[in-house]
């Protein structure tokens, strides 16, 4: 199945942006076709109205595989196209099927469909040949601008009450409808375009249809289902072969999967979608993650806050949650006659302490850091294992500092961001600077002031950038940053932002030299985004063989009988003292089947123990990554795997001089 652009969902430290302004998730989706769309406006149509799969993958990296963004536009043009023959195809073999919305999306495109009779895989076969017929006529695309209400009559004479209700979307006055056939009375669609001049120009041997999911009409899930058809299309066949091949390798790495697999988590249906459980294993890697994290942090000059869960509904009417965020939150619950509202953010508690004790100049700059649970409600329909959810915790930290120490505020944070994705192996990545939108807060010279902040911070850090003129928050502009992983997908992860919107609402005043009351400068900050969300990314870009420093069981010891229990138990407890997490294979089974299981539950370094091992108490040991150790004593073992632990490498890369 195709992979669709979701928007990062961790990343919206402070998503008041979706339901404000022009740029809201509803009041383009029926037009999401435009060419002029840019980037995250499509990510953000994409999240409301994504299907039951909607991931998070971004782009290939590989050099071989062009994106949408790339020549000028032709592969969109080819992808939309593509889906309008498709729809073509479809009404064509299937009489009486209602056609809805056909976008481009990264990889491909989809069109949802309303069928008589519930596709089947089969029916896909059928459906790519009579593509291949339209494409072989070379029938043009031909535009057609024409009134709303002629638009109106057209649709009602064709009985598609989808078009009808995309066409009341529609905010612009321009209403175009594009003819795909011989004859001007032929197959036509509602859309802005843009497409190929004729279908000859698809290049039917680089297109494939993939898979049918079900979808709801603009995401409403109070809707009929309706059906969904991705495809996927390319320039060439050998693109389209490489895509196929990363595909496959996604598919082998999907967390969800290898979750499962190695028992790192799950979803329970008895609690509720989008509720993450973790298991003891899974929690393992959570614990050194966050572990780290916090060091790294305290180490960094932050202070660490915990904050509650919930608030009284007059701090989101403060903070403009209430207003602008209601879509994203839980309901309120009624306590003695107030109510309350779960967390979707962090920001107000956190600005709630800062308002505790009005700090002078000399306070700042205030760096708080907090690993926040937060909840927000995410359609049923566009959950997705880790990626998408209804609870996680984000990796969030604000610093409340002078307008002079902004840039280095930055910096620092770029360069803590750098350190602990590194840490991570996530070394490769695409810096994103956003910059002040048509509608926003805020004075000219505190935007300059801000946005020259980031630059000056990016230049320092010697980083390129892309620059989406006007694409920041309605609050303050942003550095966005997505990090690549193993097999070359861009994930969105860290952001940095600054905001002129809260310290505003709230009234934030710090004591200036002079005695007069200032509003401070307000960053928000996360590096992984979400706790969630990251792991996913490192499930998938690992293909769950964590890094040695990360792994849940970093030993496991494979008795080849009972009788070897006891020397085993106490390899094991002498490797715990030591800080390394170590166990036996309960035993009762082969040593083929111990060594089988170990292989699949991706044990970094496992040893056989038998007679050898107990007489000359040593250990003759395998790394997964790095084949075999050789036999070592018990002390020596245990010592090479703690260096190796220590300075984050595999333990046979360990050199000798650290054993
Ligand atoms: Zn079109
Ligand atoms: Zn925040």
């Amino acid at each position: 199945m195709i992979t669709v652009v979701g928007l990062a969902q961790g990343l919206q430290l402070y998503p008041l942006l979706r339901s404000y302004g022009a740029r809201s998730a509803t009041s383009i989706a029926g037009v999401r076709s435009r060419s002029t769309a840019t980037r995250a406006q499509v990510a953000d149509e994409h999240a409301g109205e994504a299907g039951a799969d909607a991931a998070s993958p971004i782009a290939w990296k590989d050099a071989t595989l062009p994106t949408n963004e790339d020549n000028a536009g032709n592969l969109l043009r080819i992808r939309h196209s593509t889906a309008h023959v498709m729809a073509m195809a479809v009404q064509k073999l299937f009489k009486g099927t209602k056609v809805s919305i056909g976008p481009w999306i990264e990889n491909g495109f989809y069109y949802d469909f309303d069928p008589v009779e519930p596709f089947q895989e089969k029916d896909l076969r059928r459906i790519k040949k009579e593509m291949d017929k339209i494409i072989s006529y070379k029938w043009p695309f031909v535009e057609e601008e024409v009134t709303r209400e002629e638009a109106e009559r057209r649709i009602l004479e064709q009985d598609e009450p989808y078009k009808l209700e995309i066409l009341n979307r529609i905010k612009s006055d321009r209403i175009t409808i594009w003819h795909t056939s011989k004859k001007q009375d032929g197959w036509w669609d509602l859309c802005a375009g843009p497409h190929v001049e004729h279908t000859g120009m698809l290049p039917k041997d680089s297109i494939q249809l993939e898979s049918i999911a079900g979808a709801y009409f603009f995401g409403d899930e109070t809707r009929p289902m309706l059906q969904r058809i991705y495809g996927t299309a390319w320039e060439t066949p050998e693109q389209l072969a490489e895509h196929v091949r990363l595909q496959k390798e996604a598919k082998r790495r999907d967390h969800r999967k290898i979750g499962k697999d190695l028992n790192l988590f799950s979803i329970q249906q008895a609690a509720g979608g989008g509720l993450v459980f973790w298991h003891p294993k899974g929690a393992q890697v959570r614990s050194l993650l966050e572990g780290y994290w916090k060091e790294a942090h305290l180490k960094g000059g932050y202070e660490l806050l915990y904050t509650p869960h919930m608030a009284s509904v007059d701090l989101w009417k403060t903070s403009g949650h209430f207003d602008f965020y209601k879509d994203g939150m839980f309901d309120q619950m009624e306590v003695e006659g107030a109510d309350y509202q779960l967390k979707p953010m962090n920001c107000p508690f956190h600005v709630l302490v800062f308002k505790d004790k009005q700090p002078s100049y000399r306070d700042l700059p205030i760096r708080w850091a907090e690993l926040g649970t937060v909840y927000r409600y995410e359609r049923s329909g566009t959950l997705h294992g880790l990626f998408r959810v209804r609870g996680f915790t984000q990796d969030d930290a604000h610093i409340f500092c002078l307008p002079e120490q902004l840039t280095d505020e930055i910096t620092q944070v770029l360069d803590l961001t750098e350190e602990i994705l590194t840490k991570f192996g996530f070394t490769e990545y695409e810096i994103n600077l956003s910059t002040r939108p048509d509608k926003s807060v805020g004075t000219d010279e505190i935007w300059d002031k801000a946005t020259a902040g980031l630059v000056s911070a990016l230049d320092r850090k010697g980083w390129d950038y892309l620059v989406d003129e006007g694409g920041g928050a309605f609050y303050g502009p942003k550095i966005d940053i997505k990090i690549t992983d193993a097999i070359g997908r861009k994930w969105q992860c860290s952001t940095v932002q600054c905001d002129f919107n809260l310290p505003e609402r709230f009234d934030l005043k710090y004591v200036a030299s002079s005695g007069e009351k200032l509003q401070p400068i307000m960053l928000h900050r996360a590096i992984f985004g979400s706790i969630e969300r990251f792991f996913g990314v490192l499930i998938e870009s690992t293909a769950g063989d964590f890094p040695f420093w990360l792994a849940p069981t970093q030993l496991r010891l494979l008795p080849v009988s009972d009788d070897f229990l006891p020397f085993c138990n106490e390899v094991v407890a002498k490797a715990r003292a030591a800080g390394l997490r170590a166990e036996v294979d309960p035993g009762g089974r082969s040593l083929g089947k111990q060594i089988k299981i170990a292989s699949a539950d991706k044990i970094p370094v496992f040893g056989v123990v038998g007679k050898d091992e107990v007489e000359g108490s040593t250990l003759s040991l395998k790394s997964r990554k790095g084949g075999e150790l050789g036999s070592l004593s018990v002390d020596e073992a245990v010592a090479r795997m703690v260096a190796a632990q220590k300075a984050s490498l595999e333990p046979h890369e360990v050199p000798a001089a650290a054993e």
